[in-house]
């Protein structure tokens, strides 16, 4: 009788990780928060030296039960418990991930998984070099440059650090009035010229504009090296899904662009940040819009 009551609870709280999937989902991305924006370390000391603390979660990607955020009626009990369905996060980004699965479908989980694991994979054995550690060295006022920006035309325009602050560093573009808080998380390096020169900042993802307004967003993925990342990240689209959408724009080929973009017209970037490619007749066309 005893073990059919355990059954009906543990059904009942549908198929959650064992603490050894909770270990393992914590170690293979350093006990970290798996957001890319985020990083924030999950364990620590307690006040008794035999003991640690945790604050990470190991979140379902797809969920434990029916009725739960993505959940996949198709994966079998033993996967919707195994390692590969779990994500680990802090306990902040693992409850905004359940109160907003529309904004976080399964695809962006994994690709923060698959980021997390890579970037813990790289790191592991390494001396620190960032992740809000206190190697970023530049003082407020110091001039800088930071990249990628998409587009990539202005990456050549300089700011200035205003303000540590904590967490965050805020810099202001320079002869405007704009302002970007990025996260320690999200710098990748700094390299420093002494005072003659602006130091580079780099990001492990990317700001860019995503609207008209042209305010700056931090984006978690890096767009390819070289001239096919010089717009950012693309996505193939049919030609009518602008009209769709409401958005009035044309798609022009890809080596009009620096032309075009001289012109007033500007890339049109999509909620996600991504560029929009229509693969045409004959080559690749990217939707410009004209913004007034
Ligand atoms: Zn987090």
């Amino acid at each position: 009788m005893k073990v059919e009551g355990e059954r009906v609870v543990l059904s009942v709280m549908g198929d959650d990780f064992s603490e050894a999937v909770k270990r393992v989902l914590a170690a293979r991305v350093a006990n970290r928060c798996s957001d890319p924006g985020c990083r924030a370390i999950t364990s620590g000391p307690q006040d008794d030296p035999a003991k640690a603390v945790n604050v990470g979660v190991a979140a379902h990607i797809t969920a434990a039960s029916p009725g739960g955020p993505r959940y996949d009626p198709d994966l079998l009990p033993d996967e919707r418990s195994g390692p590969g369905n779990g994500i680990w996060l802090c306990q902040n980004h693992a409850k905004l991930v359940d109160n907003d699965p529309a904004r976080f479908p399964v695809e962006v989980l994994r690709k923060w998984k698959t980021d997390a694991e890579a970037e813990a994979r790289d790191r592991v054995g390494k001396a620190a070099i960032s992740a809000g550690s206190s190697v970023i060295c530049i003082e407020p006022g110091a001039r800088v440059r930071i990249g990628p920006i998409v587009p990539r035309q202005h990456e050549q325009s300089d700011f200035s650090l205003e303000e540590d602050k904590g967490k965050y560093l805020s810099f202001k573009k320079i002869d405007s009035a704009r302002i970007v808080d990025i996260p320690k998380s999200f710098i990748e390096k700094v390299h420093s010229f002494g005072n003659s020169q602006p130091a580079i900042v780099e990001l492990s993802g990317r700001i860019q504009w995503v609207s008209a307004k042209r305010r700056f967003e931090l984006l978690p993925d890096k767009p390819p090296s070289g001239p096919a990342g010089a717009y950012g990240i693309g996505k193939n689209v049919d030609f009518g899904y602008p009209a769709q959408l409401g958005i009035v724009g044309s798609f022009a080929r890809e080596e009009r662009l620096p032309l075009l973009l001289t012109q007033g017209w500007y890339v049109y970037y999509d909620s996600d940040g991504t560029y929009l490619r229509w693969p045409g007749p004959d080559v690749d066309q990217i939707l410009v819009c004209n913004w007034v």
